[in-house]
C-alpha cells in the first residue's frame, strides 16, 4: 500500500520529468486525500416458495415425485453450494393425490352438436341448375302426369322423362324430375355429424378421453440468483482516474460468503453506501460476495492549481501518476470556449 510520502515523491517525479521545478519540498505545499475504489459483484441466491391445486387430465404417476409435510414453507433444504445456480423443486403434499374416475365414466360424452344422434337435417333435394325446376319435361313438368301440360312440344335438346317416360321431353339435367337428389345424403334427409362423424359420442375435454383425473396440492420452490454490481464510491472520482486505476492499479481481492461480514476498513471507507449494497434482500438464503479494492491518492499542488495529480499504486514498479485539469481549469477552459462562441455569434451578427 502506498504511504503518503511515497505519493508525494511520485508526483515531485512527475513535475521534474515535465521539466519544470519542483515545488513540493515540504508537506505544507500539497494537499492529499486518499480516495479509497471498491468494484465486484455480490451474488445472492433468492428463494421462492408457493403452493397451488394441479391437476391432470388421465392417469399419472406421482409416487417418484418428492413429498412435503403439511406446508412448503417448513420443507427443509439444504443450503445451496453455488448461489449462482438456478434450480427449481416440484414436490408433492404428502396424502393430498386424488386418482379419480371421471364423471363421465369411460371418457366419452354425447355430442353437443347432434345431440348424440350422429346425424343431423340435411336437405334431400336441391333445385336443377338446367332447368331450375321450371319446364322440366314438356309432358309432365315433373308430376309425371301428363295431364299437366296441354300442348306438347319438340325439342332437340331434350332427353327420356323419368317421371312420364315421354321421349324427348324432358330436361337432360335433372330428367324430367326438375330437382336433384342431395348428393351428401342421398335424400335421406340426415347426413353424418361432422363433429362426432356420426358417432354420436366425443371426447371428454376434462379428463382427455381417458376416463380418469389426477388432482394434488404441489409445491415449488425456486432459487434463482440475483447479480448486483459492486462500484463504489458512486460519484467524486473522475472517471479517467477509475479508468486507469481499473485497468492497471493494484487491487486487494476479498471473497465474502453467506455472512461473512465485510472488513471493517470497508464499512470507514464507504459507509452508508456498502451498509446499502450489502442489505440482504428479500428471500436471500445465500450469497457470494467477489470484491477488489484499492485506494488512489488525489494530490494538489499549490505552485500548479490548475492540475489534479491521481497517484495509483501498479502491480509492479513504481506508483503511476495521471494529471488531470482540475474543476476549476476545466470550468476556465470551458468559459473561454463559450467565450469564443459568443464573440463568433456576435461577428457574425455583425457582418450579416
Ligand atoms: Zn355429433
Ligand atoms: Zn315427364
Ligand atoms: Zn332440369
Ligand atoms: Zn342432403
Ligand atoms: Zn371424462
Amino acid at each position: 500500500m502506498l504511504s503518503d510520502d511515497d505519493v508525494l515523491r511520485a508526483v515531485r517525479e512527475e513535475i521534474e520529468r515535465r521539466g519544470e521545478t519542483s515545488a513540493v519540498a515540504s508537506p505544507g505545499d500539497a494537499a492529499l486525500t486518499w480516495h479509497p475504489l471498491l468494484e465486484g459483484e455480490i451474488v445472492r441466491c433468492v428463494e421462492h416458495r408457493g403452493e397451488e391445486r394441479r391437476f391432470h387430465a388421465g392417469p399419472l404417476d406421482l409416487t417418484g415425485r418428492p413429498e412435503y409435510e403439511t406446508t412448503i414453507g417448513l420443507h427443509p433444504l439444504p443450503p445451496p453450494r453455488d448461489p449462482a445456480r438456478e434450480r427449481t423443486w416440484r414436490l408433492v403434499r404428502k396424502g393430498s393425490a386424488d386418482h379419480r374416475t371421471c364423471d363421465c365414466g369411460n371418457g366419452q360424452v354425447a355430442c353437443g352438436r347432434c345431440k348424440g344422434a350422429g346425424g343431423i337435417p340435411c336437405e334431400p333435394y336441391r333445385p336443377c341448375g338446367a332447368c331450375g325446376g321450371v319446364e322440366s319435361c314438356l309432358r309432365c313438368d315433373g308430376t309425371g302426369s301428363p295431364a299437366v301440360v296441354a300442348a306438347e312440344r319438340e325439342d332437340g335438346d331434350r332427353v327420356q322423362c323419368r317421371e312420364c317416360g315421354a321421349r324427348r321431353a324432358a330436361c337432360p339435367g335433372c330428367h324430367g324430375r326438375g330437382r336433384l337428389r342431395c348428393a351428401v345424403c342421398q335424400g335421406a334427409e340426415t347426413r353424418p355429424c361432422p363433429d362426432c362423424a356420426g358417432d354420436g359420442t366425443v371426447e371428454h375435454r376434462r379428463c382427455a378421453g381417458t376416463g380418469t383425473t389426477v388432482e394434488w396440492q404441489e409445491g415449488v420452490i425456486t432459487r434463482s440468483p440475483t447479480v448486483t454490481a459492486v462500484r463504489l464510491p458512486e460519484a467524486g472520482v473522475p472517471y479517467l482516474a477509475r479508468q486507469q486505476a481499473r485497468e492497471r492499479g493494484a487491487w486487494t481481492p476479498v471473497h465474502l460468503a453467506d455472512d461473512e461480514p465485510a472488513p471493517a476498513h470497508f464499512h470507514q471507507e464507504f459507509g452508508p453506501d456498502l451498509k446499502e449494497l450489502f442489505r440482504a434482500h428479500d428471500g436471500e438464503i445465500a450469497r457470494r460476495v467477489t470484491v477488489r479494492s484499492t485506494r488512489i491518492a488525489r494530490v494538489v499542488v499549490a505552485d500548479h492549481p490548475h492540475r489534479l495529480y491521481f497517484v495509483l499504486p501498479v502491480p509492479s514498479g513504481g506508483p503511476h501518476v495521471l494529471v488531470l485539469p482540475s474543476r476549476k481549469r476545466t470550468a476556465q477552459l470551458a468559459a473561454a470556449a463559450l467565450g469564443a462562441l459568443v464573440l463568433l455569434v456576435f461577428l457574425v451578427h455583425l457582418v450579416g
